[in-house]
């Protein structure tokens, strides 16, 4: 089956095409048509298996819209364990978007966060955190969830492992139902 199959515009084939990807691989053939329908979704698949490309690529067509994003506001939340996975996200969304006008952020902890905040001050479409950072961001009003479509826990079951439920939890109350 080839890409062209699975409900993507041109801009994220293109993108895709560019990367040398052939085919979709078999998460992303099972989980992009559902994200696309608009349901949750839960995946498990080994690390190497094109995971990333399969969340990210729905979430990159469903957002390609028109709207305006509003400052302080984000349209989707990427969770992730760790700082090198938040990197590796961010910088997978980068070249998935290559073709759309959407913006993207890596927000971790370790670091100063007031570049962190002075990003945020514009919105972001896509934001990729790690769930402490992305709380105290919260806490201190730099960011608000209002506006938020979609939620993505990747590794959800290593961050459980890590004890961020607190964190997660805390996280989603503040979330739209
Ligand atoms: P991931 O499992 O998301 O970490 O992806 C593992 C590697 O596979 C990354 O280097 C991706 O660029 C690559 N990849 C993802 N999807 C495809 C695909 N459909 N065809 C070829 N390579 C892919």
């Amino acid at each position: 089956m080839p890409f062209s199959k699975l409900g993507l515009s041109e801009p994220i084939l293109k993108a895709v095409a560019e990367l040398g990807y052939q085919k979709p691989t078999d998460i992303q053939k099972q989980a992009i048509p559902v994200v696309l329908s608009g349901k949750d979704l839960i995946a498990a698949a080994q690390t190497g298996t094109g995971k990333t490309a399969s969340f990210v690529l729905p979430l990159l067509e469903i957002l390609n819209t028109e709207r305006k994003l509003r400052g302080k506001r984000i349209r989707a939340l990427i969770l992730v364990p760790t700082r090198e996975l938040v990197v590796q996200v961010e910088s997978s969304i980068h070249h998935y978007s290559k073709y759309l006008s959407l913006s993207s952020m890596a927000m971790y902890g370790g670091v100063d966060a007031a570049l962190q905040k002075q990003r945020l001050i514009w919105g972001v479409d896509i934001l990729v955190a790690t769930p402490g950072r992305l709380l105290d961001m919260a806490h201190q009003r730099a960011l608000h969830f209002d506006e938020l479509e979609m939620l993505v826990l990747d590794e959800a079951d290593r961050m459980l492992d890590m004890g961020f439920i607190d964190d997660i939890n805390k996280i989603i109350e503040r979330l739209p139902a």
